[in-house]
């Protein structure tokens, strides 16, 4: 049996709980003598010792820990995770059950009750994401539920906490039969290759499926598409598919370049046709306006953080700016799919920041469309952190 340890709600945190917030802040709990083990199960009560919820501790960004139920009788235990990631599982038959996308997400965290935690599929493959210690501790009730499902080529697992001690240096590889990485996966028709078994990232984000899928479907035809922050040139891709003239992928990474000629080239496309640049993409901006460079498609997504050699970019300061930058490169009448992934700010102050930069280059603009997480990315209302993603699709007119 694992422990179990009592903690004590604030009285300001109670109302927020039982509505159904999952994540358990430091400070919504009375002070702790002595720090539990990580994965020990946490029972919430109130100044009068009644049953709030109970689950599990796992230090992870802000939090100490996951709430996992409401009810007093459920315990935390494989029964748990098993309904829970049945549950998850149910609601993505039509993934599963589709002939043209076999990518996705299976389980999301606290959007399925258990925050710290998620899971994807890729092809046959499960990749399971443990966010805390306190989660990674749950591993073999989670690999059981998957094992009761079975119908897997083999499970693979990211650590996305830190390791104290030495950490073995592996694959990833958890059980099953290995992988021969790349591994190519299908989305909505596309190619993606895929590695589970090379660091934190496989070469692709899964939650930008449906902006991938409009771009090919409705802005790339005959275009010049800018790609900035282009990671593997995924949003390249799509728009080559969808009949761009020519695409250009910017990133630093130098690792961008072969990983994008790859994604190309397992789609049938002649990469030599399209240009891959590895820059520092604020850089590229002053290039192309020296090169008087004008695109009618521009995708701007980058990471909520970035420090580079010159400067740091954190989305929720120099968005605007990042965007009067692109907007000074794209044509009259242009496209911008403007993107972030950052959980601090929402959509309506992200698209004060369009406005914003749109004014300062005095351009008028149209919101075309706009994109959040899809429905394999399931969030929990109560936590609108997990409501991360953000991507506003823009026609910009110049004022003569
Ligand atoms: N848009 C991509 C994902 C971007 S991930 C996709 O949908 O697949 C963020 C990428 O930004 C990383 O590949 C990183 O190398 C790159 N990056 C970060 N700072 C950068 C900078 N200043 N210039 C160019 N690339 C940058």
């Amino acid at each position: 049996m694992r422990k179990e340890i009592t903690l004590q709600v604030n009285d300001n945190y109670i109302k927020q709980l039982r509505q159904g917030y999952p994540l358990i802040h430091k400070e919504a709990v009375k002070p702790i003598r002595a720090l539990p083990e990580e994965g020990a199960v946490v029972r919430l009560v109130d100044s009068n010792n009644r049953f709030l919820a109970r689950g599990y501790y796992g230090e992870q960004n802000k939090g100490i820990g996951w709430v996992l139920t409401y009810h007093e009788s459920e315990q935390i235990d494989s029964k748990l995770f098993q309904t829970k990631i049945f549950t998850a599982i149910n609601k993505r038959q039509g993934f599963f059950q589709s002939e043209d996308t076999n990518a996705f997400r299976v389980f999301n965290g606290e959007g399925d009750g258990v925050g710290g935690l998620t899971i994807d599929y890729f092809a046959g493959y499960y990749l399971i994401n443990w966010y805390s210690q306190g989660i990674y501790s749950f591993k073999n009730d989670v690999l059981q539920a998957l094992d009761v499902l079975g119908n897997y080529h083999a499970i693979y697992e990211k650590k996305r906490f830190h390791t104290k001690g030495k950490y073995l240096e592996d694959d990833d590889f958890v059980k099953g039969e290995r992988g021969e990485f790349p591994i190519i996966v299908k989305e909505n028709g596309i190619h993606f290759a895929v590695y589970l078994n090379d660091g934190a990232m496989t070469g692709i984000f899964l939650d930008q499926r449906d902006v991938r899928k409009v771009i090919r479907d409705t802005y790339a035809k005959g275009k010049d598409v800018l790609n900035t922050f282009s990671y593997t040139g995924a949003f390249s891709v799509a728009a080559a598919l969808g009949g761009a003239e020519q695409t250009t992928s910017v990133d630093l990474a130098k690792r961008s370049k072969p990983r994008t000629i790859e994604q190309f080239s397992v789609n049938g496309i002649d990469f030599d046709q399209h240009k891959i640049v590895i820059m520092d993409v604020f850089d590229y901006f002053k290039y192309a306006r020296r090169k008087q460079l004008q695109y009618d498609l521009v995708i701007v997504d980058p990471p909520s953080f970035a420090r580079s050699k010159k400067r740091t970019f954190s989305a929720a300061k120099d968005y605007p700016a990042l965007l009067t930058d692109v907007i000074s490169i794209t044509r009259n009448h242009g496209i911008i799919v403007a993107s972030t992934n950052n959980a601090s700010f929402g959509m309506k102050k992200f698209k004060g920041f369009i406005k914003q930069a749109c004014q300062k280059m005095h351009v008028t603009y149209k919101i075309l469309q706009q994109f959040q997480l899809p429905s394999d990315f399931q969030t929990n209302e109560q936590f609108i952190q997990s409501d991360y993603l953000k991507v506003c699709i823009i026609q910009i007119q110049q004022n003569k």
